[in-house]
């Protein structure tokens, strides 16, 4: 179903046996990857979901141009600000709550995935 909705959308859905982590990564082309383990954890997709909705919302060219330097990394910030909503913050397991604030205190303004 990710799938579908996905790729109606120009994004190929990629699920990767050897992935940790995922990413997502835009085409010159317009249109963009999202890579993601197999069997992913809910909060893995909806960071990857969440560099989407970035993306659509500023289209390719934009999306690119986006800082992603230390102390200013704006997929990774408009992510963390998404997904630490109250509502959302509630829904988080313990452990990735605790990885969203590893994230933003050593990774933050590193270049992210
Ligand atoms: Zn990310």
């Amino acid at each position: 179903m990710l799938e579908k909705y996905l790729a109606r959308r120009g994004v190929t859905l990629v699920l990767d046996p050897n992935a940790i982590g995922g990413s997502f990564s835009t085409l010159e082309n317009g249109t963009a990857i999202l890579r993601l383990p197999v069997n992913p954890p809910a909060e893995i997709v909806w960071h990857e979901l969440g560099h989407f909705i970035l993306w659509r919302r500023f289209g390719t060219e934009a999306y690119r141009r986006l800082p992603r330097v230390y102390g200013n990394n704006v997929p990774e910030q408009f992510v963390f600000d998404l997904l630490q909503c109250p509502d959302r913050w509630d829904r988080l397991t313990p452990e990735y709550r605790l990885r969203m604030v590893d994230y933003i205190e050593n990774f933050w303004g590193g270049m992210g995935r």
